[in-house]
């Protein structure tokens, strides 16, 4: 099981230690044939804009959605979480839109440009969350698949899930967070060889190889 980290721009690096820290083999993806190699991907943080040509310039943007459809992962952290948003505040068209969310960009304006906050994540456990926020954006409408994972204490969203997509406002990679990074693993071991009692047959190409 691999997870792709989409490596075109932006803090890349440290969603690729953060995953080489749990055990995750991690893939740089560049170009669409890296896709093909990943069962699941990360989005950095960086700035959309520039995301946004890049992923049209190396032709990512359609086999990301195939990515996204066919079930794997996704996880976004801030200008990932503008990538996958299917409504970008301001009349911006989406990029790869998954996730059905508006987001507000640089929604903490200037006088609050960067800030870390101590987030309670129900799914991840007790243990709050160290998020830090940079230029961050929030999200001011979630549809209704949609499940809210964090607010900040003003009630202000910064965190969701809906189904196979992950995304946050805030950078848990830059704090030494590691269980939003094991909840995408999991959910890609999930994805490349379903179970029993998932409901979803084998996948025959990869029980092949294994001992009996
Ligand atoms: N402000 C950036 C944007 O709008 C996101 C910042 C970040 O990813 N840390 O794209």
């Amino acid at each position: 099981m691999k997870i792709g980290v989409l490596a075109l721009q932006g803090a890349y690096r440290e969603h690729v230690d953060t995953l080489h820290a749990i055990g995750v083999e991690a893939v740089e993806v560049r170009l669409p044939a890296h896709l093909a190699l990943v069962d699941g991907l990360i989005l950095p943080g960086g700035e959309s804009t520039t995301m946004r040509k890049l992923i049209d310039r190396w032709g990512l943007r359609e086999p990301m959605l195939r990515l996204a459809h066919s079930g794997a992962p996704i996880f976004g952290t801030c200008a990932g979480m503008i990538v996958l948003a299917r409504e970008i505040d301001g009349d911006e068209p989406p990029i790869v839109p998954v996730l059905d969310v508006t987001v507000e960009r640089n929604a903490f304006g200037r006088q609050l440009d960067s800030f870390e906050a101590e987030l309670v994540v129900p799914v991840l456990g007790s243990t709050p969350v160290h998020g830090v926020f940079i230029r961050a954006p929030v999200i001011s409408r979630t549809g209704p698949d949609v499940d809210v994972l964090a607010r900040l204490d003003d009630g202000r969203i910064v965190a969701v899930r809906e189904r196979n997509v992950i995304a946050t406002a805030f950078h848990p990679e830059l704090a030494g967070e590691t269980r939003f990074h094991r909840l995408v693993a999991t959910m890609a071991a999930e994805h490349a060889d379903p179970g029993e009692g998932s409901g979803r047959r084998h996948h025959p190409t990869r029980r092949a190889g294994r001992a009996p």
